[in-house]
């Protein structure tokens, strides 16, 4: 039996666990292997806004233009999928995975995020996908706003220039050209966006945890959350044995 399913035996709702935390800080990374090791669902939900960005550029439009991007919204459908190599994501039932990694994207996605009509319309598909399994979510609000009664919370973090340099070596090795200095700006750039919109901003949860993972390895991050997990099982497993 795999672990993720003696917690939906254990609890009446499913188990969910929420992180968040700024571009780069490895939350993917982090969501995907315990995923793997729980038996979880995981849904990279910064891939829905990414793919919302992509139809807006592929459409000529100005990702900032409240009004142009509310308009296009009706005509996308967005569904996730889950193949053996993880989600995709299909725009209009095109698979759109490889497309919207580009810095392009990134930057699109940040502006279409402040729109309040984006985050309602993505909304509902986030929180169905959560309803009937155990679920990883990583984003920005998963914790404030998606789920905000998820079993645990966990805020990833890192300096600004870990995030960067983590995130040239990754665009490199895909064979992008970029700089370092280009990464950081932008990175800079988004930390700023995202933290400062008026609605569902990337903040802290009260309850999160907070783990900053500038001085660890990922692993050793993972290895943070995985005994956090542990804790909040045992005492869980405590108040219902009382
Ligand atoms: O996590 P990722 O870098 O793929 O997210 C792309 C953009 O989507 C972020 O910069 C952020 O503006 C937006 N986002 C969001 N809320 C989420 C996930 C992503 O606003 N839950």
């Amino acid at each position: 039996m795999i672990k993720g399913e003696i917690f939906m035996q254990d609890r009446e709702k499913p188990f969910s666990i929420a992180i968040d935390g700024p571009s780069g800080a490895g939350k993917s990374t982090m969501a995907k292997m315990l995923a793997r090791e729980l038996g979880f669902l995981y849904v990279d939900t910064g891939a829905l806004y990414r793919t919302i960005g992509y139809a807006v550029l592929q459409r000529g439009a100005d990702p900032s233009d409240q009004a142009a991007v509310e308009a296009l919204l009706p005509s996308l459908t967005i569904r996730l999928e889950q193949q053996e190599d993880g989600q995709h994501v299909f725009l209009n039932n095109v698979d759109v995975n490889d497309c919207i990694r580009t810095p392009e994207v990134s930057m699109a996605a940040s502006r279409v995020s402040a729109l309040p009509a984006v985050r309602q319309f993505l909304l509902d598909i986030q929180r169905n996908t959560a309803k009937s399994v155990s679920i990883i979510m990583d984003g920005r609000d998963i914790g404030t706003v998606v789920l905000p009664d998820a079993s645990l919370k966990v805020f990833l973090t890192a300096s600004a220039e870990i995030r960067a340099q983590r995130r040239y070596q990754e665009l490199i090795e895909k064979g992008a050209a970029v700089t370092y200095e280009e990464v950081l700006r932008d990175m800079r750039q988004r930390d700023y966006q995202d933290s400062h919109r008026e609605l569902a901003p990337l903040k802290e949860a009260e309850d999160a945890v907070r783990v900053d993972s500038s001085a660890m390895t990922l692993e050793e991050a993972v290895e943070a959350v995985r005994r956090l997990m542990d804790s909040r099982r045992s005492r869980s497993d405590a108040v219902r044995k009382a």
